[in-house]
């Protein structure tokens, strides 16, 4: 009994893990190239700034997924 784990933990682990690896739903963000607006486009999406309409980008290196559980 007391070696039993919720099966909630399990699963968010699991999602959590499978997102970030397939990039399923996850934007990812770009800079305008003509007015360094920040664009995060979604998959599928198409490469344009919605600001001015330039259509090139450049990505952005993001450390924004990285999470530590301070414990
Ligand atoms: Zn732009």
């Amino acid at each position: 009994m007391s070696t039993y784990v919720p099966p909630t933990t399990t699963a968010a682990a699991t999602t959590t893990t499978t997102a970030a690896s397939t990039g399923e739903g996850r934007s990812v963000d770009y800079t305008c190239g003509d007015c360094n607006a920040a664009v995060s486009l979604k998959r599928g999406e198409p490469i344009r700034c919605r600001s001015c309409g330039h259509r090139v980008l450049y990505k952005q290196r993001t450390n924004r997924m990285v999470q530590f559980e301070a414990r």
